[in-house]
């Protein structure tokens, strides 16, 4: 039995155990991107997080019984004026920049969610949830405009813990003298002629960026659900208000009961910033050699992001890939010793601590250290542990690779020119051992050797020439 699963809550402030509202039909909502330029490795880090839980949930209530909902902003301001600098239509700038962060988060190991709702296909919702919220009072047209009337509820800033004179002062607010209150945001505002819009109670015109992800969840999730996630510069105010939109709507005490943050991603001790000339793309570091003069495997990326518990700030450093590397190297040539996968308690604990990643992934080192492949040694008394064992523990590490999602190692070919040799030359020492072991009649040490290659994946053949050849088993 997997141990209760705690999450940190940015709503209450505490790490408490987790409820799903039905265990049958648990509901998890991530913030997608606005595909208006390709993702940078900061929006790479809520998309691997969340995907690790996204996982874990699985593993825990079944894979049928999870939703996962992250949407894809279609319709913002942003991708107006990036289209018409470019010249393309709005159209074709959002499925070329979607296509391309579609590859980039495959390349990182994420599984597809249930669904990736659009902005522009739920139109309907946004006007119908706007509508309900001038029908209660929440929100009033002006000038084209419809505006959320933030005084209008009671404990509106309880999320970001805020009292409206805080947000007030810490926001950038638009003054327009449409507004009735300053804190009061947009729902729907009017388009001009070249502007994409639609036709809606209030005229032509097209939504706020709040009320996409209110109607996005509402569709595809239900009024109240049990996670919902994104980067903590969301907090306020884009979840504040999606709260307020989605509780006054439909007059319910939570939108969604957990609210999960991740911290902040900074390249090399600065601040990521095209201005400093560190910013760097999912893309660019998977396809060129812009960081640290080379490209980068997807895995290498997703093990950087997991070393770090996904609530603390994380420096994104050419060091720490090249650690992630090394890592992935020796747990790969680990992991091809068993294709079973078994269970790893220790290691689902960590993960069920608000999902403690950098616990989780000590406890994968504890069980390479079972005997590595590196411990061969020419003599052939090398100190390993019972083939039994390194097979157990090769099948746990594969278990806790899946979870996460970093399975794809295990058939990875970049480290066959590098590391292919040197274990090739470790296997022909045993194989040199053995056929010494066979001269000398010693039959029990040359099985034990073949044996022991045979725990590691190695399968020898003696072949009717003498000669003794080997392929990796998977
Ligand atoms: P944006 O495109 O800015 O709306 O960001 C998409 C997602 O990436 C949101 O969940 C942000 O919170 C997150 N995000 C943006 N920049 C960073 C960063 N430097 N570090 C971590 N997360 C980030
Ligand atoms: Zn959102």
């Amino acid at each position: 039995m997997s141990p209760p699963l705690k999450l940190y809550n940015t709503l209450t402030r505490t790490k408490d155990i987790f409820a799903p509202l039905d265990p049958k039909n648990l509901r998890m909502y991530v913030c997608g991107p606005t595909v208006y330029d390709y993702a940078h490795i900061g929006n790479a880090r809520p998309i691997i997080v969340f995907d690790v839980l996204y996982r874990l949930l699985r593993h825990i209530y079944g894979e049928k019984h999870v939703r996962y909902v992250r949407n894809i902003t279609d319709v913002d301001d942003k991708i107006n004026a990036r289209a018409a600098e470019q010249g393309i239509s709005i159209r074709e700038l959002t499925e070329k920049t979607n296509e391309v962060f579609q590859a980039d988060v495959k390349a990182l190991g994420c599984l597809e969610p249930t669904v990736q709702p659009r902005a522009t296909e739920h139109i309907a919702e946004m006007i119908a949830i706007i509508t309900r919220l001038i029908e209660s009072g929440h929100a009033y047209a002006a000038d084209g405009h419809v505006l959320f009337d933030v005084p209008s509820m009671k404990d509106y800033g309880r999320l970001s813990r805020r009292s409206l004179d805080e947000m007030l002062a810490g926001a950038r607010v638009d003054v327009a003298p449409y507004k009735r209150g300053d804190m009061d945001f947009v729902l729907w505002k009017p388009s001009k002629e070249n502007e994409p819009g639609w036709d809606s109670p209030w005229g032509r015109g097209r939504p706020g960026w709040h009320i996409e992800c209110s109607a996005m969840s509402w569709k595809h999730l239900g009024e109240t659900f049990d996670i919902h996630g994104g980067g903590i510069d969301l907090v306020f105010p884009h979840h504040e208000n999606e709260i307020a939109q989605s509780r006054c709507a439909f007059h319910t005490g939570v939108m969604a009961n957990v609210w999960m943050h991740n911290g902040f991603l900074q390249v090399e001790g600065e601040k990521m910033s095209k201005s400093l000339g560190n910013f760097v793309t999912i893309h660019e570091l998977l396809h060129t050699e812009k960081f640290g003069g080379r490209k980068w495997p997807g895995e290498v990326l997703r093990l950087a992001m997991l070393r770090t518990h996904y609530r603390q700030p994380i420096d994104w450093t050419v060091k720490a890939l090249e650690e992630a590397e090394k890592t992935l190297i020796r747990w790969q040539k680990y992991v091809v010793r068993n294709e079973v996968v078994v269970v790893h308690e220790p290691f689902l604990e960590s993960l069920a601590d608000d999902l403690n990643t950098s616990d989780a992934i000590a406890e994968m080192h504890k069980l390479t250290s079972v005997g590595v492949i590196a411990g061969f040694s020419m003599s052939g008394h090398a100190k390993f542990a019972t083939p039994e064992a390194i097979m157990e523990s090769a099948g746990r590490l594969r278990f806790c690779l899946q979870i996460l999602g970093l399975e794809s190692i295990a058939d990875r070919a970049w480290n066959v020119t590098t590391v292919g040799n040197e274990v090739s030359a470790k296997i022909e020492a045993h194989i040199t051992a053995r056929n010494a072991a066979r001269s000398a009649k010693n039959w029990a040490e040359s099985d034990r050797i073949r044996d022991e290659l045979l725990a590691m994946g190695v399968a020898l053949k003696d072949n009717k020439d003498g000669t003794t050849t080997w392929e990796v088993r998977r």
